[in-house]
């Protein structure tokens, strides 16, 4: 309570004061990188570091990238030999790894208190009932229909909270949501669509739901108004990751995401590594300040976002637009140019038939189209797809339209509509 009375007070501080204690923070954890991690201790030592009351944003932005593979090779040479004693206990953190290989990093006691800070914040932001029933649509971690009851905030007489598998069948997962009938539901974007699709169909719904938290996907405008049509209900995006926790959270006043500068310095680049301007999407560079088990120092962790500007609401936190998505979700032209392709506001209104999709450029000319239908498309409708989506590209591609009983989840429980295999 004491650190959510400081977040509260550090959240309206001007964007100049937040970053000049985010970099006093990065000059002590840089300082203790080089005494103690031997990986730093290999790639810094060139490094000139400043007095820490004189680092600037230059001098962050001189040192070097770590990348995912940097972190999975490093092992054990990024931990630190000495954690200071106070940040508590130190444990591991698997990141969900979407492309089979996870990356693996310490956490402290230190870490998990901004964790838990950060999630109360994001209730106190929006205004929940923390006595409420929640239910969490996630990777079970058990076996495939365990249900599991715990307490899902950090206070006495917190509700109850029911975790549900997200790999059952949507209509089963809608059934057993109505059986629980929440106030509160927290779940990927994806499984959100289908839920709320799911019940139109049926004519079937939830009576008691306020709110709906998503995370771990980038959410569509579409999916947020078919919340608010269908259901009634707000969604609100929470941008995190295992490895470095709450990134970003949804402003209490609008929708775009305030990146929580109190424990993460994010900084966003173009191709040619300069910070991008407001209306610019590049990639996310994120340091986390608090881990001194496994300094995660300039980690590019393979998301690309939006830059908005500063917010109406008064707080300092800067602003990111929206979440993207990561490098394989681009589309690559022949030219080279890659590009962000919004399919699903082409492919629904032509074949309303179409159940789940799934787009795989397969090389800089053809992409595959896998398709679960309620019912065979026409020639005619499969030659408008692919025009109506050349036209939004740009280019000629040449399709392959390959129907499928289902199309299967990432390990994880995610699932991409769109995914490059081109390099
Ligand atoms: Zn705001």
């Amino acid at each position: 309570m004491a650190l959510q009375f400081s977040l509260r007070v550090s959240e309206r501080w001007s964007a100049e004061r937040l970053l000049e204690n985010q970099l006093r923070q990065i000059s002590a954890l840089l300082g203790h990188a080089l005494k103690t991690v031997p990986y730093y201790q290999g790639t810094l030592h060139h490094h000139a570091m400043p007095p820490p009351a004189y680092m600037t944003m230059n001098d962050l932005q001189q040192l070097p990238l770590l990348r995912r593979v940097d972190i999975q090779d490093a092992g054990k040479a990024l931990a630190s030999k000495a954690v200071p004693p106070n940040h508590g206990k130190s444990f591991e953190i698997q990141s969900s790894g979407s492309t089979g290989r996870p990356v693996r990093v310490l956490g402290t006691g230190l870490t998990s208190i901004y964790v838990m800070a950060l999630t109360m914040r994001g209730h106190l932001w929006h205004g929940r009932d923390l006595a409420a029933k929640n239910v969490d649509v996630r990777t079970a971690r058990a076996r495939a229909d365990s249900k599991k009851t715990y307490h899902w905030a950090p206070v006495p007489d917190a509700g109850e909270s029911v975790r549900l598998d997200v790999n059952l069948p949507i209509n089963v997962l809608l059934e057993k949501l109505i059986e629980e009938d929440p106030v509160y539901l927290q779940t990927h974007p994806y499984t959100l669509k289908g839920l709320i699709e799911n019940s139109v169909e049926r004519g079937i719904g939830l009576t008691k739901l306020r709110q709906v938290r998503t995370f771990g996907e980038a959410l569509d405008q579409g999916t947020r108004d078919a919340a608010r049509t269908h259901w009634d209900v707000d969604v609100i995006d929470n941008y995190s990751a295992m490895e470095v926790g709450t990134m970003a959270q949804q402003c209490p006043e609008h929708e775009h995401l305030h990146v929580q500068s109190e424990s993460v310095l994010i900084e966003v680049l173009g191709d040619d590594d300069t910070p991008c301007a407001p209306g610019e999407v590049g990639r996310v560079i994120v340091t986390a300040l608090h881990n001194f088990a496994t300094p995660l120092i300039r980690y590019e962790i393979g998301d690309y976002a939006e830059v908005g500007e500063a917010c109406a609401c008064g707080r300092g936190l800067p602003v990111l637009k929206r979440i993207l998505g990561r490098e394989r979700n681009f589309l690559v032209l022949p030219s080279g140019e890659k590009r962000f392709p919004e399919t699903r506001m082409i492919l629904m209104p032509i074949a309303p038939e179409i159940r789940q999709f799934q787009l795989l450029q397969k090389t800089l000319e053809s992409i595959e189209m896998r398709l679960v239908v309620s019912s065979p498309l026409t020639k005619s409708t499969e030659s408008r797809i692919a025009h109506e989506l050349n036209e939004k590209f740009g280019y000629p591609f040449e399709y392959r339209f390959v129907y499928v009983e289902d199309i299967p989840r990432a390990a994880n429980g995610k699932f991409e509509e769109f995914k490059s295999e081109v390099q």
